[in-house]
């Protein structure tokens, strides 16, 4: 039975369980990081695009400030504008690429959060269960326990002393039967009184009083 407690199929459900729920819960602090590696990424496209936005407002200030007259400077200067604004588009495509990315992430910790949650409750069912079984089957191994108990207490512990002590003596003879009007482990025929005292016994064993040897009547 203590065998049936180790191989309890709940037992080995449970180890099951906990093996996929540490493996979605390491999958879970990867994405994790991830989340912060893409959440940094965005914030710094996020702020370069401003910065280069920044510098496209000064500049177009400047071009229709009047300050700058020269053809070559002023052409110098949309070019920069153009050149900036395109490094802007850029930055803008990877701040929503990256942003992307996060809310496709968030969804799939979600989704792995809550399986976790469903492998936490499997958990708590199961050591419920395993532990109402293994009441159950201590209780069973304490009857049985109780049952052996009351047996050794029924047998007649000074039989059982004489059995010890004759054994030696007697070897796989000590305990020998009653049979034909004698007892089989007397080596001559028993005195009458004797077999008659043993034939009328109440007892289910005697000791034989001619030999020594415990008698089954
Ligand atoms: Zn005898």
């Amino acid at each position: 039975m203590s065998h049936r407690r180790a191989a309890l199929p709940a037992r080995e459900e449970l180890e099951a369980v906990n093996v996929e729920r540490r493996r979605l819960t390491t999958e879970l602090d990867q994405l994790a990081l991830t989340q912060i590696e893409v959440a940094t990424r965005q914030k710094r496209y996020e702020d370069e695009a401003q910065i280069v936005a920044t510098r496209i407002e000064t500049d177009e200030v400047r071009l229709y400030s009047g300050e700058v007259t020269g053809l070559r400077d002023l052409q110098a200067l949309q070019d920069e504008i153009t050149s900036l604004r395109s490094r802007q588009s850029d930055l803008e495509d990877q701040a929503l690429s990256a942003m992307e990315e996060a809310e496709s992430l968030a969804s799939k910790v979600a989704a792995l959060s809550s399986e976790v949650e469903l492998l936490e409750q499997r958990v708590t069912a199961l050591v419920a269960e395993i532990e109402s079984a293994e009441s159950e089957i201590d209780a069973q191994l304490e009857t049985v326990r109780s049952n052996r108990g009351d047996l050794e207490a029924s047998l007649d512990r000074a039989l059982i002393a004489d059995y010890q002590r004759l054994r030696p003596m007697f070897g796989p003879a000590t305990v020998v039967r009653f049979d034909a009007g004698k007892c089989v482990g007397c080596p001559s025929m028993m005195p009458a009184m004797e077999a008659d005292r043993m034939k009328h016994a109440s007892e289910d064993v005697l000791p034989c009083d001619e030999c020594g040897r415990i008698v089954l009547l």
